[in-house]
């Protein structure tokens, strides 16, 4: 294995060493499933699945774990708003992360955590903090870190303790004296939060020290120690998870005695006009309306044409650019097809892929790199299609395909070819259709028990028909 990848702790390009050799183990922290995603929240997604793709291909073992934040301030208050209950808020923006993610072809991951499923998990790690004494409750219910006890603190971030602001952990401001007066020193972070008065009791379970709620940051060394072990070799997110959350994340689990992860990895933003995009900023672009306006591999390529250290501006023409050239790969590789004739997805899935586009995934996932090394090939493949060479038009296609693969964007993969809504609808039209025209030949022939029996039919299927002048419609019930 020859990968190399930019250690945010270490600050340097490393060699991928395994824990276990020939097999990769990696933790993404997920999303806080409050509200409909916008293109930046999609942007660490999608170069995780990019680095998975790589590695597997190389034939190594992938453990990839995303976790879900299904219970946070935030998601109280959203719910509380909506008038909702705070899990159904959570399930729902779950599902249309999960949806956001499929639609971009993100592979699902190896397992998808949810906090609230591993309250056992964080007391037990808890219960490790305090017993070593580097973490304490308090008469509220709260669980504080002690920050004082861990010298390493700040050592991922490379951040002095005396020099750290305050980070105010979701502490409102009528909370924050009394909050303050808790804490043995004002850095001390949340392990666990007693409920506010007024939240639902749902939202809170029992503890050796009160009844209370994850705080963010313990969920993710919580799940990471119980799907992963106690050393893994690769975490990651945004860049924005720096600091408080992964260094905390550190803290935490190293003093409770786990090694943790071997290196850390982080995503740049998507920026506008350079600055981090993000909903309060009023300049988050859904990632639904971008589905509108263009197909979703046209995202998706716009997202993995630059590498995952740079920021990634969103301009105007971003999508527009993207769209030229997906359009330019596409119509090499359909042209090709129906030249040379369809190539077996598993042959794709076996090809060696170039030795530069190698080269450039193994130096850090340098995605701009290889993809002017498909460029390359393309305009080699449109050049043997031109002269006739079916024999060079076939090598080109197959290469072309195997590294457009690794980026989730083999223009022939069902994911893009064949959008499953789309053909199942078309599907069913046919079938409703033809019950339908029986029942239309059913009536005209007065043999009104076909006919009765076919709506019965169709109703038991959850088809409501609706007669009308024009002849019979459909639609599904309580669509
Ligand atoms: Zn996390």
């Amino acid at each position: 294995m020859n990968i190399r990848l930019y250690d945010t702790a270490t600050r340097e390009v490393r060699d991928l060493d395994p824990v276990n050799p020939g097999e990769v183990s990696i933790y993404l922290c997920g999303a806080t499933v409050q509200s409909a995603p916008h293109v930046g929240h999609l942007r660490p997604a999608v170069a995780f699945d990019v680095l998975r793709r790589w590695l597997t291909r190389q034939g190594l073992k992938v453990t990839f774990i995303r976790n879900v934040t299904d219970i946070d301030d935030k998601i109280l208050a959203k719910a509380a708003a909506a008038g909702v209950e705070w899990w159904a808020h959570a399930a729902r923006y779950e599902r249309v992360f999960t949806r956001a993610y499929d639609a971009l072809g993100v592979l699902p991951p190896t397992y998808e955590p949810r906090a609230t499923g591993h309250v056992p998990e964080m007391i037990a790690l808890m219960r490790d903090l305090i017993d070593a004494g580097h973490a304490y409750a308090t008469t509220e219910g709260n669980v504080w870190f002690d920050v004082r006890s861990w010298p390493a603190y700040g050592e991922l971030t490379r951040q002095k303790l005396e020099d750290l602001g305050i980070e105010d952990d979701g502490v409102l401001p009528s909370e924050a004296g009394a909050v303050a007066a808790q804490k043995r020193d004002p850095h001390d972070f949340a392990l666990w939060k007693a409920p506010r008065p007024g939240e639902p009791a749902t939202a809170s379970w029992d503890t050796p020290w009160g009844r209370g709620r994850p705080g963010w940051h313990l969920e993710c060394s919580a799940m990471a120690r119980r799907y992963l072990g106690t050393e893994f070799d690769i975490h990651g997110g945004g860049l924005d998870l720096r600091f408080p959350h992964h260094e905390n994340e550190q803290a935490q689990s190293r003093a409770a005695g786990d090694a943790f992860a071997r290196s850390w990895m982080h995503v740049a933003w998507v920026t506008q006009q350079g600055t981090k995009m993000s909903k309060s900023l009023g300049n988050g672009l859904l990632v639904s309306e971008l589905l509108e306006h263009a197909p979703a591999p046209v995202v998706r390529y716009a997202l993995v044409s630059v590498q995952y250290r740079s920021m990634l501006e969103w301009a105007p023409d971003t999508l527009d650019e993207a769209r030229t050239t997906w359009d330019r790969l596409t119509g090499f590789v359909s042209r090709a097809g129906e030249t040379v004739g369809d190539v077996p997805a598993d042959e794709i899935a076996k090809a060696d892929v170039p030795e530069d586009f190698a080269a450039a995934m193994d130096d850090d996932l340098n995605t701009p790199a290889a993809l002017a090394v498909v460029h390359e090939h393309l305009r080699a493949g449109n050049s043997a299609l031109a002269s006739g060479d079916d024999d060079a038009a076939r090598a080109e296609l197959v290469a072309v395909r195997a590294m457009l693969d690794v980026l989730g964007l083999d223009p022939a993969d069902p994911q893009w070819t064949a959008p499953t809504g789309d053909r199942h609808a078309a599907a069913l039209d046919a079938l409703v259709t033809v019950e339908l025209e029986a029942r239309v030949a059913a009536r005209a022939a007065k043999d009104w028990a076909t006919a009765d029996a076919i709506r019965d039919r169709l109703t038991a299927a959850g088809i409501e028909v609706q007669d009308s002048a024009d002849g019979a419609r459909w639609a599904l019930a309580g669509s």
